[in-house]
């Protein structure tokens, strides 16, 4: 029996990396293929802004295999960490620095991490969905989590993608319609079950997963996902990856808020750090309106969404559990928010 594989990975592009990613027919994968059912593969780094023309060799080492909801049964995602030919990790692959951290003591941690993912849906012509040829659509207030014709934009492909990724085994946590109209969010992360692990590395490939399975499905519409931190200048909400955070100490009932405490004077220090892998174009998003904290300014605060960390009301009331990153903004690289999260709380620079 052959089964179709498709090998996901990063590419160069910038400032923004995109996703790529080929198909391999492979045989014998059974049902639960292993890791190492999936050989190395190479490919042309030259057309994927990662290497010269003279020397364009890449390897695909597969890192993370799940169910291909697209093909279906005997089909799999395969997302690849892009090597040197020497073995060595290539300069653009950030799992690798994410590896490198929780390597250097941040296993120890047993972190969670929960990614809300917010993008907008553009149509063929390059605008938000269902928006009006000329002018706008009413101002934002009766759209998140809305129902309706006449205030939502775009549902079929949500409803799709939120399938798939369930088919797929994605650690998919919820969805739903955002501030703007066509601006919708799904949330990859720890879900409550203890059957399943929502470690850094699983969380931060299936946040990948999940984008590459948005824009295949988008392919059906004709519609593609925008990830910008302010795709549309004015009055109207941006696009942020809010990143929610806890380790076993944050959420032992004995040491959790003073841990959580420790953690935010480290964060503050490292305020810049942490911007400066949150996104391209992030300043246009984080300016202290919409929900946002200033981008030079480092804030927490309680069940505050003016803040750059948010401490849920209830993780407040009962003295441990997790915090909120309102930081990230749609286009950043999880596996960077998730090592420089991870690199700030350990003291690993
Ligand atoms: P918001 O109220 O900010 O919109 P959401 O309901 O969209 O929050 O998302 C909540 C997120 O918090 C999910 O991604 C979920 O995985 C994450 N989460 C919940 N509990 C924890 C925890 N203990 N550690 C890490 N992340 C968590
Ligand atoms: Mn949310
Ligand atoms: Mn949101
Ligand atoms: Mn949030």
């Amino acid at each position: 029996m052959f089964g179709q594989a498709e090998y996901i990975w990063l590419d160069g592009t910038k400032p923004v990396q995109q996703l790529r990613s080929k198909t391999r027919i492979l045989h014998d994968l059974g049902d639960k293929p292993k890791l190492e059912q999936f050989p190395q593969w190479s490919f042309d780094g030259s057309s994927t802004n990662q290497s010269p023309g003279n020397n364009s060799d890449l390897l695909l080492e597969p890192v993370c295999v799940v169910r291909d909801p697209m093909r279906g049964d005997g089909n799999f995602l395969v997302m690849c960490e892009v090597m040197n030919e020497d073995g060595t990790p290539h300069v653009t692959n950030e799992r690798a620095k994410l590896r490198k951290v929780l390597d250097a003591g941040a296993n120890d941690l047993d972190a969670w991490f929960g990614f809300e993912q917010e993008y907008v849906i553009y149509d063929q012509n390059k605008a938000p969905v269902d928006w009006p040829d000329h002018g706008f659509p009413a101002p934002q207030g009766p759209f998140y989590c809305a129902v309706g014709a006449n205030v939502i934009y775009g549902r079929p492909l949500v409803e799709q993608h939120t399938k798939v990724c369930i088919e797929a085994g994605l650690l998919i946590y919820g969805t739903n319609a955002e501030v703007m109209p066509s601006q919708w969010e799904y949330q990859i992360g720890y879900r409550g079950s203890k059957e399943e692990s929502a470690d850094a590395l699983t969380t931060t490939d299936h946040s990948w997963i999940a984008r590459w399975l948005l824009y295949r499905i988008g392919e059906e519409y004709g519609w593609t996902p925008n990830f910008d931190c302010k795709p549309v200048k004015g009055d109207w909400n941006g696009s942020g990856q809010h990143t929610n955070f806890s380790t076993k100490d944050t959420r032992d009932p004995a040491k959790g808020s003073s841990t959580i405490e420790i953690y935010l004077g480290l964060l503050e220090k490292k305020h810049k750090e942490h911007i400066a892998v949150y996104g391209v174009g992030l300043e246009e998003r984080l300016t202290g309106h919409h929900e946002t904290c200033n981008i030079d300014q480092f804030r927490a605060g309680t069940a505050d969404r003016g803040c750059s960390i948010r401490i849920p009301r209830q993780v407040a009331n009962v003295g441990y559990g997790y915090f909120e990153d309102r930081r990230p903004g749609a286009n950043a690289n999880p596996y960077s928010i998730a090592a420089r999260i991870l690199a700030t709380v350990t003291k690993f620079d």
